[in-house]
């Protein structure tokens, strides 16, 4: 027994270990400092962690262990070492992927341009036909990836299944995530219906005078242009930003210049992926805040939202246990606050205290990100419900591929392409952890409303009453954050409320 404990002990160093290392090496090629990411390099040398044998020895304890806590703290071990042994073994396969996609080209009018610039000039394009055409030419580059991510999957799924048992993927999941996916699913299936009315008005208007044509009758790429929003480019500039974030904070009572441990990287460098992100390879220790700005209302929220990240991360309690802190058992409840201080984009009040925008200019911002969330929320929903219908038979293509476009196209009423049937999934229903946020952080905003007032985010108290929840870390579930401020985990009123409240 004493050897036993020694040795898990011994395991979660090495997952504090590499986990530093695996951030890290993803930061610094994010981030432009470093060529190219090799994961799985470093994968490769925590072989002794991520092989089969560690696995069985982590899931044997697991089973075995009485004590409730010390049971959960197995679980979540034994859960992240299997993933990192499945990734280790698809790791080469998706940096092959990566590495495709990063050089892959396409010609459009006579015009050679970078496969991953297509999503940014189809945003900016006014010429539907020309972002039609840049369409296509992108979609021939992911049918091109799509025998890859096949074998990701037969490697994945084959692994699971073969090696720990795991026939169905979303048994795999439910179990893992603690989550019914089924409650999950009937859940959304409400709120699509509840929300479709004022969706189809508001969308159909959208639509109707950005593009000059009917919602039903055009690609999902089209939304990317229709939700770009120039007009207001003058109110987010890209040098503002920062300022907002500090103003933010301070109205919280968080003092920016004394969180020494969440870096910001804003520096500017040639390969440096403009989209925000965080990382967090030691919370609350080290947090990284990295972001290129590129200015613009989508570029604020992007940023908000991995602040909304870095602040719950960088204010763990460090007393916490590291699994406690840094294994958590999905990512639902990260995503609470991160939507939360994205959703700050829809709030009239901080669009004109802390942006400084006119009230009616203010009041339209919110609007169109309040009606672009919609759309978001009702195609996650079509993809929790797609996923789980892909993952009963995972290799019928022509079934899935049509699966896709349909459900998809049903629920926001933009035509998707069945080639992307594969490349617009997350592994693990990402999906699902999303929608559980969305659904718990209605809830918090309008407790923060009910408690603080519409300008909660002036509150020092409301930035305490944060701090609190943040410090507890990963320790408590999405739906336990719920419960705590006395809603009802999975009920969606809320969630359907705010978006009725657009029309
Ligand atoms: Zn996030």
């Amino acid at each position: 027994m004493a050897t036993e404990s020694r040795h898990i002990e011994d395991i979660i160093s090495g997952i504090r270990e590499s986990t530093y290392e695996i951030q890290t090496e993803s930061r610094l090629a994010y981030s432009g400092l470093k060529r190219e990411q090799d994961i799985a390099g470093v994968l490769e040398r925590y072989a002794w962690l991520y092989n089969a044998e560690t696995v069985r020895r982590a899931e044997e304890a697991y089973h075995a262990e009485g004590d409730p806590g010390d049971k959960e703290r197995l679980r979540r071990v034994y859960h992240y070492l299997l993933e990192g042994y499945v990734d280790r073994r698809t790791a080469p396969l998706e940096d092959d992927l990566v590495t495709f996609e990063a050089g892959a080209t396409v010609e459009v009018d006579g015009e050679t341009i970078p496969y991953h610039n297509v999503p940014v000039l189809i945003a900016g394009e006014h010429d539907f036909e020309r972002r039609e055409r840049l369409q296509e030419a992108a979609l021939a580059v992911v049918v091109e990836g799509n025998p890859s991510r096949l074998e990701v999957l037969r490697v994945r799924l084959g692994a699971l299944a073969n090696e720990f048992g795991y026939e169905s993927y979303t048994t795999y999941n439910a179990e893992r995530k603690r989550i019914d996916y089924g409650l999950l699913r009937s859940r959304m299936d409400g709120f699509l219906v509840r929300t479709e009315e004022v969706y189809a008005a508001l969308m159909g208007r959208w639509v109707k005078e950005t593009t000059g044509r009917g919602l039903g009758e055009i690609g999902s790429h089209h939304f990317a242009y229709v939700s770009r929003l120039p007009q207001y480019d003058e109110y987010f500039r890209k040098d503002r930003l920062v300022v907002a974030y500090g103003r933010t904070l301070l109205g919280l009572g968080l003092d920016p210049a004394s969180q020494k441990n969440i870096h910001i990287d804003a520096e500017e460098r040639p390969t440096k992926n403009p989209r925000a992100r965080c990382y967090a390879p030691d919370p609350p220790g080290e947090v990284h805040l990295l972001i290129k700005p590129v200015g613009g209302l989508e570029d604020y929220m992007a940023f908000f939202h991995e602040a909304g990240h870095a602040q719950h991360f960088g204010n763990e309690d460090p007393a916490l246990d590291y699994v406690e802190r840094a294994v958590s058992t999905s990512y639902a409840l990260t995503e609470i606050y991160s939507f939360l201080l994205q959703h700050l984009a829809r709030s009239p009040a901080w669009l004109t205290a802390v942006v400084g925008l006119p009230e009616e200019t203010a009041r339209e911002v919110a609007y169109h990100a309040g009606l672009a969330e919609l759309f978001l929320v009702r195609r996650y929903a079509a993809k929790l419900g797609y996923e789980l219908d892909f993952f009963e038979d995972p290799f019928e293509e022509e079934r899935n591929r049509g699966l896709y476009a349909a459900t998809l196209s049903r629920a926001t009423r933009f035509l998707y392409a069945p080639q992307n049937y594969l490349n617009d999934m997350d592994p693990g229903y990402y999906s699902a952890d999303y929608l559980r946020a969305w659904i718990t952080e209605s809830m918090l905003r309008h407790h923060l409303e009910q408690t603080y007032g519409e300008d909660w985010f002036a509150h020092p108290e409301a930035g305490g009453f944060l701090r609190g929840l943040w410090a507890s870390g990963e320790r408590d579930e999405n739906e336990d954050v719920a419960r705590t401020i006395g809603y009802e985990p999975f009920d969606t009123t809320h969630l359907v409320g705010q978006f009725i409240d657009l029309g």
